[in-house]
C-alpha cells in the first residue's frame, strides 16, 4: 500500500499531523515545522469551475499568489496551472 506523503502548503515540510476537520468536512492539518494549519491537499482537481472562476477573479483583483493561497487554500502550482489554461 502506498503511503501518501502530505506536505505543508506553507513551508513544504513533511512533519504534518491531522488536526481535526474544517467546518466543511475537510481534513485539517497542522504543520509541526511552521505551526500553521492547512487543509489536506488532494491529487487532481478538487475545485468546481465556479470556484475556479471566483479564485481567478480574486487573483486578477490582487495578484498575490501567497494571499490567494491563504484565502482559498489553493496551491501555487494549481493556480499557475489555471492561469496558463485561462483563455
Ligand atoms: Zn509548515
Amino acid at each position: 500500500m502506498l503511503t501518501k506523503v502530505v506536505v505543508c502548503v506553507h513551508c513544504g515540510g513533511e512533519d504534518v499531523v491531522r488536526n481535526g476537520k474544517t467546518s466543511n468536512g475537510k481534513q485539517r492539518l497542522l504543520c509541526k515545522g511552521c505551526k500553521r494549519n492547512s487543509r489536506e491537499e488532494r491529487q487532481g482537481p478538487r475545485y468546481s469551475e465556479a470556484d475556479k472562476e471566483t479564485i481567478l477573479r480574486a487573483y486578477m483583483e490582487r495578484p498575490s499568489m501567497r494571499g490567494i493561497g491563504r484565502i482559498f487554500g489553493v496551491s501555487r502550482p494549481t493556480l499557475i496551472d489555471w492561469l496558463k489554461k485561462r483563455p
